[in-house]
């Protein structure tokens, strides 16, 4: 592979002075850095013009595609106004627009919007709210947390805490809090002849059993709703959620939806909870809030968890804040973001882009070694049957080659596209997808 000098010289001075995230560093010794000097839509482009097709929304932030004119039109403009301004004793114009929007589209169940500045502070924020809301009741003693097996709640100490990923928490243990893990309702778990739905079910009373025996010192349940990512893409009937929303209230227990990744139109809906026809108590969104622009994470919280912090007395206050908590760029990015959903009717147009991959899909998940084909929204997921630890990075690697950028969770491969995808692109994705398959 000829690579220009410009594109060399920037993979030698990347792997010298950034330490790259989630990163081995050595590997870069004989895998190399891909250098992007820009993008277009669904493409990145290198210095040489070499192309990768962003399968997979770059760390899923992306929807509609890098360089969009309309996000990049109206940064540009509050560029001219606002960068940034302190939120403690200020405001301005697009957080409270933003707040008002997002509350909106929660059907004013979530009526306040508390910022930070990524997922894992959003998670942070939503674990010390609900802690914080039973001490200001006189419950102090509920301090615990519950959360689902195989869950990714992202990479700080307190979100690693609920998080259940072996890779990503053994090693830190002996600095986390412990929290309780329930069963994933993740339908490959369930038994032979079991349907997904029964097998929710099933782990709904599991549910149950756990806040029986522990709902005195549990603050909240946190779950990613329909799909458990970071684990490999697992998915599960929204009937858990239901019954997960009717054990908190019983057991007087808050529900935290993590829709970091899964929110904004990623399950098919604008947020997953809808689709089981309920609302959480805290909702934590980021990823593509900006369309992928900008930092920017919210937790969305009811009128009821608001009131039980106002007070005369500051300490039953939430006294938290970060730097840039609600910065008026990604606030904008956020607000462009949302302008595109309803201009463009994307919840409608991206039903008819699921059902077209769907079709352009069906021999891939008929293929031989293509294991628990599976399909959420805009995300596709699916296991290659090999007995193979370095398949994930060959495959990363075969897609680099073929144009693609996929990277695939242990055996799971999954497709996670920008919503701008086009017919063709998607045709190309998943022939590409399969010569891949052909050639490992
Ligand atoms: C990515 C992710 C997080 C963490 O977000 P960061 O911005 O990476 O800190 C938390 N929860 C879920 C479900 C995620 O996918």
């Amino acid at each position: 592979m000829a690579i220009s000098t410009r594109n060399d010289s920037l993979l030698t001075r990347s792997a010298a002075a950034v330490w790259h995230p989630c990163t081995q560093m050595k590997q870069h010794e004989t895998l190399p850095l891909v250098p992007i000097a820009r993008g277009d839509g669904v493409w990145l482009y290198d210095f040489d013009g070499r192309r990768y097709l962003d399968a997979i929304s770059s760390w899923w932030v992306n929807l509609f595609g890098h360089a969009n004119p309309d996000i990049n039109a109206a940064l540009i403009a509050q560029l001219g106004k606002l960068e940034h301004v302190i939120l403690a004793g200020f405001t301005h114009e697009p957080v409270v627009e933003l707040s008002e929007q997002l509350s909106a589209l929660t059907g004013g169940k979530l009526g306040h919007c508390f910022y930070g500045s990524d997922g894992a502070s959003a998670v942070e924020i939503a674990l010390k709210m609900s802690f914080h809301y039973w001490r200001n009741g006189g419950k102090p003693q509920k301090c615990g947390f519950v959360s689902l097996a195989n869950s990714y709640h992202g990479e700080t100490l307190g979100a690693l805490s609920v998080t259940d990923v072996a890779l990503f928490k053994d090693i830190y243990a002996p600095l986390l809090r412990h929290s309780a893990q329930v069963p994933s309702p993740d339908w490959r778990l369930a038994n032979h002849g079991e349907t997904p739905r029964e097998y929710a079910e099933r782990c709904a009373e599991e549910l149950e059993r756990h806040l029986e025996q522990h709902h005195a010192e549990t603050a909240a349940l946190i779950v990613e709703p329909l799909v458990q990512g970071a684990t490999g893409m697992a998915m599960y009937d929204a009937e858990y959620l239901r019954r997960a929303r009717a054990l908190c209230d019983r057991f007087d227990v808050h529900l935290i939806a993590d829709e970091i990744m899964i929110g904004c139109g990623r399950s098919g809906t604008f947020f997953a909870h809808e689709q089981a026809g309920i609302a959480p108590d805290f909702l934590c969104l980021s990823k593509g809030i900006t369309g992928g622009y900008l930092p920017l994470s919210v937790v969305m919280a009811t009128d009821k968890v608001y009131a039980a912090f106002y007070d005369d007395s500051v300490a039953r206050g939430f006294l938290h804040s970060h730097s840039y908590t609600g910065n008026a760029l990604a606030c904008r990015a956020a607000l462009a973001t949302l302008e595109i959903f309803r201009r463009d009717k994307v919840i409608e147009g991206n039903q008819e882009k699921a059902a077209y991959l769907n079709r352009a899909a069906r021999e891939l998940a008929r293929h031989p070694r293509v294991k628990n084909f599976r399909h959420t929204g805009m995300i596709w997921a699916f296991e290659i049957d090999a007995d193979d630890s370095t398949l994930a990075r060959r495959f990363y690697q075969a897609a680099l080659e073929h144009e693609l950028l996929l990277r695939p969770i242990g055996n799971t491969v999954y497709f996670m596209p920008p919503y701008v995808i086009s017919e063709s692109e998607m045709d190309m994705l998943v022939t590409r997808t399969l010569e891949i398959i052909n050639a490992l």
